[in-house]
């Protein structure tokens, strides 16, 4: 007989409480853990019914949106984008994907996964897509879904979005936008703007640990979705089929993960207490103390003033200065996590992140004496 395996012994996790200052996870109210800690009731279990009636109320609020198709995905921000995606995207058809940064260049490559003819339209790490290139792009070659990010984590950047919509409709497409880091901590209406797609993450400004991704359908969307010749090649993204346990049938069609949307209830409760005007000052408010303490550091912030992301600063990392050990002892020195430059801006800049609960001003105030600390040893 074969010698059984012996069971591993590992110790009872103990994480001390760390100051998320990154690109997400962002710190988590302790309301919000309390409400996770809660005892798992059953997924057809009305009193879970009505937390989900409430999430999708309390989610058109943060939204914007009377959208009856607004969910949050099982799955974290990318499994949202691949929603968006799987749902809108049809094989053969040509689609416009406007990339200045990383998770731009995802949706380009989910797009052509799901069998899309993608152009992309690109702009330099920092800067933004001007509406005027899109209008041309379209000019040239129509789409049937545009895709861009709202707020780009990998550069800094707040990608405006008005008068979008109006181009994108008026050649017969839909707008597909990517809110992932902005949702709940900076300006944005999905209605007003008429965004036909629009999803999120749980785990950056609604400071809700990672493993939801927020979506809404607008009325062009779900007819698109009703359409549609075949289905949609994702059977777990499925909207159509999902839509079915969310709505009025509640027919069962995935599990939903019972704490994790326990979570994101309190989560969305805090921000309609505070008020999503409120959270946008106040990210606002703490991410310009940021920026002028940077500065006030003799550091450089990459992106440009008027285009500057609320929730994710990107500093430029001094010569002579490694980015890596400057991040490791924040991290060892303070407890403290920053994360540095991703794709084409690795190792140029840091990734400082202002985010729901972890928007506060006496964390900027903590990071900005611990980089000052920092520096003060680290710079040639
Ligand atoms: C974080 C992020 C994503 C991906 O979300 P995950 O939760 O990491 O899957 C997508 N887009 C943007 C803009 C993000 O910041």
């Amino acid at each position: 007989m074969r010698k059984p395996i012996e069971p591993p012994h590992y110790p009872c996790l103990e994480m001390g409480p760390r100051m998320l200052l990154g690109p997400g996870p962002s710190m988590v109210h302790p309301r919000v853990l309390q409400a996770m800690a809660g005892p798992v009731i059953g997924h057809l279990d009305p009193a879970f019914l009505q937390v989900m009636d409430r999430i999708q109320d309390m989610l058109r609020y943060v939204f914007q949106t009377q959208n009856p198709l607004t969910i949050p995905v099982s799955g974290t921000g990318s499994a949202a984008m691949e929603a968006a995606v799987a749902n809108s995207v049809e094989p053969g058809h040509p689609v416009l994907v406007c990339v200045g940064g990383f998770f731009g260049g995802r949706l380009a490559e989910m797009a052509r996964r799901y069998g899309g003819d993608v152009q992309t339209l690109e702009c330099p790490w920092g800067e933004v897509i001007d509406p005027q290139q899109v209008r041309k792009a379209l000019e040239n070659r129509p789409a049937k879904v545009v895709a861009i990010v709202h707020g780009e984590t990998s550069s800094g950047v707040q990608q405006p979005l008005e008068g979008l919509a109006q181009l994108v409709h008026d050649q017969g497409g839909m707008l597909l936008v990517d809110c992932v880091a902005s949702l709940g901590g900076v300006p944005l209406s999905v209605d007003e703007l008429d965004i036909d797609i629009c999803y999120s993450g749980s785990q950056k400004c609604l400071s809700v640990p990672p493993g939801l991704g927020p979506i809404t359908l607008g009325p062009r969307a779900e007819q698109v979705l009703r359409d549609r010749p075949a289905p949609v090649p994702n059977w777990y993204l499925d909207l159509s089929m999902v839509q079915k346990y969310w709505g009025a049938e509640r027919t069962y069609h995935h599990t939903a993960p019972i704490s994790a949307n326990f979570g994101l209830y309190e989560g969305l409760r805090m921000l309609c207490e505070e008020g999503l005007e409120a959270s946008w000052a106040r990210h606002q408010r703490n991410a310009e103390m940021l920026w002028a303490g940077v500065e006030a550091l003799g550091l450089a912030l990459h992106v440009a003033g008027e285009h500057r992301l609320p929730s994710l600063t990107t500093v430029r990392v001094p010569q002579g200065v490694d980015e890596m050990t400057v991040r490791r002892r924040l991290l060892q020195e303070f407890n403290l996590e920053i994360a540095g430059g991703l794709g084409e801006l690795k190792g140029k800049v840091w990734r400082i992140g202002l985010m729901g609960h972890s928007s506060r001003t006496e964390n900027v105030k903590l990071l900005l004496a611990a980089l000052e600390e920092i520096l003060r040893s680290e710079r040639p």
